[in-house]
């Protein structure tokens, strides 16, 4: 008989397991899904044929590994002879380049290849993200705070906070404590519902190490000197990748794309399947038992595998063995924050852009609103990541998003003061008129960001504990407590299948994604954006 896997989760992480247990091995797998769609935080959710993108996703690696599995499953759309990016697949996937890539609008299955395009509105303006220090940029600041942003910046340099412990203080050594106040305090606290001063600096080491005024302007420099590259874009900084890919329907198409592939190869995938007590026997994992979300009946499952990418949290929890005392205490003070986006949709928005040709609709992806005047943290303008993510293209179809805990009055708000929230704030900062509402919806998502506050930082003991469990591998964001991209999750499910194709039993390996030299998001790297 063969052996059995059973993933925790269809999201990125379990999906590639599975996939790639298909692929290489004689393991059979079998995914439990709590929900009844696939992708988890990376799914296309709808509403009435409009997609809605939980939190914008966009696809790019520095892994080619990952760039080629996800070309592999929807190739690139048809794009200009010359253009940078079409150098990726010609060079590394040896495709012929006589042969053009699908049309977008002849077919489905097809990656767009999007501009990036983000900004930060403060002041009730838009400032260019990264920084720049304009003409522009200094009008709309002011001769006054552009000389408090000078000196706070030098004071910085000569009198660096050391020890830097916290992301206040990351913050202020690279960019001086005024322009850390105009640019990065606001919305960084949204995110996390903390002061900077009580996070702790790994986050920012993580998320936006590189990113400082001398590296915006080396940035510049390059942009103007340099022609071509290619998609991967190894040399640029995670928070100024300019280009990347994007399904036509929004990132979920992928994910139910690779689940049909999975299905069609002897794969399974039980929906509303929610992973509650896991059975230990000794050093290994022997079963777990979830509950059917929708009639309450439980089934236990047998496995010789397991892979889990619930939250690490949750996973502990559902352990029937005695865990350590300390396992258990820091697995319960683990935090994770929590996700709304208020999907509208708008006859127009109040706010344009100028051109050549005069005033036209905007080219963001995604606005960071800094205000701290309103609760809402970012506006996602889904038009700009993909046409065909909405139904009616002569409207805007926009997501604003707000951070949260579940158990705070915002998330347990209905779904119509939500709406009349996000009408309020997004009329009060004047980015649209509330006339122009024609509809509206809202999506909550628990658990988007794991914390790196709370117990975390003696989150080893977790790990140490559960890397005793022979066969249970943890991947990807929540599953390892790691703020982990797609891709990153994605390469922890290939390294594990890696190892069991191999026959090893370290796990050191699938831990170390994301953590080395070549995986972080520093000069060198490509991962993730500003605060995803
Ligand atoms: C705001 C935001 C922006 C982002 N932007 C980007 C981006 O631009 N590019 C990028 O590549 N990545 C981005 N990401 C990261 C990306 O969303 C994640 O890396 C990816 O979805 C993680 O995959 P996963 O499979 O580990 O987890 P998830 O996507 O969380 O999937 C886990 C699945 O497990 C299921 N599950 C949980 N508990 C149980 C249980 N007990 N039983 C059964 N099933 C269970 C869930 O329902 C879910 O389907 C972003 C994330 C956020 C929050």
């Amino acid at each position: 008989m063969a052996e059995i896997a059973l993933i925790i989760g269809a999201g990125p992480a379990g999906l590639t397991a599975a996939f790639e247990l298909l692929k290489r091995t004689k393991i059979v797998p079998i995914i439990l899904e709590a929900e009844d769609y696939v992708g988890g935080i990376s799914r296309t959710a709808q509403y009435k044929g409009n997609r809605i993108d939980i939190g914008g996703h966009r696809f790019f690696s520095k892994s080619d590994r990952v760039m080629e599995w996800w070309l592999d499953r929807m190739p690139m759309q048809q794009v200009e002879q010359g253009k940078s990016t079409i150098n990726y697949q010609r060079k590394s996937r040896g495709i012929d380049t006589s042969a053009p890539g699908p049309d977008p609008n002849q077919c489905d299955r097809v990656m767009l290849l999007r501009a990036r395009k983000s900004r930060i509105y403060f002041l009730r303006k838009f400032f260019d993200y990264p920084i720049t220090l304009s003409g522009d940029t200094i009008k709309k600041l002011g001769l006054f705070r552009i000389a408090k942003i000078g000196f706070s910046y030098l004071r910085a340099v000569a009198f660096p906070v050391k020890p830097e412990k916290n992301l206040e203080q990351f913050f202020i050594n690279r960019f001086g404590r005024e322009l850390y106040r105009t640019f990065f305090k606001s919305y960084t606290e949204k995110v996390w519902g903390e002061r900077c001063s009580s996070i702790s600096a790994e986050w920012g080491a993580q998320r936006i190490k590189g990113l400082s005024i001398l590296g915006t302007l080396k940035h510049i420099f390059r942009k103007i000197f340099k022609r071509g590259g290619d998609l991967a874009q190894k040399e640029t900084e995670t928070s100024l990748i300019e280009q990347f890919l994007y399904p036509k329907h929004g990132p979920g198409q992928m994910w139910e794309i690779v689940a049909e592939e999975i299905q069609r190869a002897g794969g399974q995938i039980v929906h509303h399947q929610r992973v509650s007590k896991i059975h230990v026997e000794g050093d290994r994992i022997a079963a777990v038992e979830a509950v059917d979300s929708r009639t309450g009946e439980t089934t236990t499952y047998r496995g010789d595998w397991f892979f889990s990418t619930m939250p690490v949290k949750n996973l502990v929890a559902s352990l029937d063995t005695k865990v350590p005392a300390n396992v258990c205490e820091v697995s319960g003070g683990l935090i994770y924050r929590d996700f709304i986006t208020v999907g509208l949709l708008l006859n127009e928005m109040k706010v344009r852009e100028d051109s050549p040709q005069g005033q036209r609709f905007i080219r963001d992806n995604w606005i960071y609103i800094q205000e701290p005047d309103v609760q809402v943290g970012r506006l996602q303008v889904f038009n700009n990541w993909s046409p065909y993510m909405v139904a009616d293209p002569t409207k805007t179809w926009v997501g604003l998003e707000y951070f949260c805990y579940e158990t705070e009055a915002l998330w347990k708000m209905t779904d119509r003061q939500l709406i009349e929230l996000g009408t309020s704030e997004m009329e009060k900062i004047g980015i649209i008129e509330r006339t122009a509402v024609l509809d509206a919806t809202v999506i909550r998502m628990p658990k988007t960001y794991p914390a790196y506050f709370g117990t975390y930082d003696r989150f080893d003991e977790v790990r140490t504990y559960l890397d005793q469990f022979a066969n249970l591998y943890l991947l990807g964001r929540n599953g390892m407590h790691r703020y982990n991209n797609q891709d990153h999750s994605m390469l922890t499910a290939m390294v594990a299948v890696d190892n069991i194709a191999a026959g090893l039993r370290d796990k050191a390996n699938v831990w170390a994604v994301n953590t080395e030299q070549d995986y972080h998001e520093s000069k060198e790297s490509v991962e993730s954006q500003k605060n995803a």
